[in-house]
């Protein structure tokens, strides 16, 4: 799993974004930046926010 925390992009928001790999990851915080920010993503800031998610829930990090 990845794990994005919205506050990484600068925002007060306290939302964190899940994901099983990079791509999804990349639709998931397209998504949450439309629905909740009213951001239109581009490629460029995707990649760059999808760089900083965390991988979660593994025990061997
Ligand atoms: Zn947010």
């Amino acid at each position: 799993m990845k794990e994005f925390d919205c506050r990484t992009a600068g925002s007060p928001c306290r939302a964190a974004v899940t994901a099983t790999d990079d791509r999804d990851l990349e639709a998931r915080i397209s998504g949450h930046l439309r629905s909740v920010h009213g951001i239109e993503p581009n490629e460029t800031i995707l990649t760059y926010l999808v760089s900083t998610a965390r991988e979660k829930g593994r025990t061997d990090a």
